[in-house]
């Protein structure tokens, strides 16, 4: 029998988030506490291998790996080959480009034509300026690149930003957010029968997790007489369920809503006379 072996991030940011998707898809994968190069899943013909995320791109395009998870931008940055397989929710950040605070004379991108930018994304950086049509400086630096405008050593750069906090710190400003990036399963582009067979049934228990997490259970009392429109505002999965009250005047409803519509559901239930709501999370969702 095969194995699908699938590369994860060893330790940094997407690593406890890699292991808990395969934790709950029933694959042990941090079975070893010391992270060794290698993990094999007992439940699942699943070995893991614990990797930099920058290795990863490359080990999954030659067949190191099968498959990996790892941040989008690792993979342009990398210009290897592999097939995105599913985005998986995590690690979202995005690239930007930021300038010195105080700055008197900015108008907007053309402002980098003929600066000096430092990054340590070169090549996402040389097409986003080439998209722009920017002719721009790039200064390719391998860590820190926020102190390069205080040094001198640049006019700007372009880096990941979750918050902004450490531009701030260092003087600087988020100007144009230009790339937005986030955590994705990749695969080999020629994998075999037997594992992208594997590789499936993985995506499967991904979508059930996905599904799960972007939808609520919701049970709440009705009063009869306003149950058309309460069924109307929750389509569930097929149909709501009802059940009958004691008080013949109520029913009990259950059904699942989206967590991006909930509140304005809520809403809505209220004012029709729903009354007792619970909401409750979902553990795994078979569509
Ligand atoms: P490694 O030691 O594996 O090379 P690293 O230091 O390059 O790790 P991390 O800082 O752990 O990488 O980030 C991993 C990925 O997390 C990034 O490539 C990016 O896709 C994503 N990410 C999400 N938010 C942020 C952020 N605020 N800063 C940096 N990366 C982020
Ligand atoms: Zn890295």
């Amino acid at each position: 029998m095969e194995r699908l072996k699938i590369a994860i991030q060893k330790s940094g940011r997407l690593s406890d988030k890699s292991v808990e998707l395969f934790e709950k898809a029933g694959i042990s994968a941090s079975n070893n506490s010391s992270r060794l190069l290698l993990a094999s899943a007992s439940d699942f013909p699943i070995d893991i291998l614990y990797l930099r995320d920058d290795d990863i791109p490359q080990c999954v395009a030659d067949g190191v790996a099968d498959a990996g998870i790892v941040g989008e931008n690792v993979i342009w940055e990398s210009g290897k080959q592999v097939e995105t397989v599913e985005k998986l929710g995590f690690g979202k950040c995005r690239l930007s480009l930021a300038i010195p605070r105080d700055t008197t004379e900015y108008n907007g991108l053309q402002w980098f034509n003929g600066r000096k930018i430092a990054t340590t994304y070169p090549v996402i950086l040389r097409k986003v300026l080439n998209d722009n049509n920017i002719q721009a400086d790039i200064h390719v630096i391998s860590g820190s690149v926020e102190i390069c405008p205080a040094i001198g050593l640049a006019d700007a750069i372009f880096d990941i930003v979750s918050t902004g906090s450490t531009l701030l710190s260092n003087g600087l400003v988020e100007k144009e957010k230009m790339v937005y990036s986030e955590a994705v399963l990749i695969k080999n582009e020629s994998l075999d029968a037997e594992k992208q067979q594997i590789l499936d049934k993985l995506l499967f228990r991904i979508h059930a997790i996905k599904a799960a997490k972007s939808n609520k259970y919701i049970l709440l009392n009705a009063p009869k007489k306003n149950l058309d429109n309460i069924i109307r505002l929750l389509p569930g999965m097929k149909s709501p369920s009802v059940l009958p009250l004691a008080d013949s005047d109520w029913v009990s409803v259950h059904s699942v809503v989206q967590e991006s519509e909930f509140w304005e559901i809520i809403d809505k239930l209220q004012a029709e006379g729903a009354q007792g709501i619970l909401v409750v999370p979902i553990e795994k969702m078979i569509l």
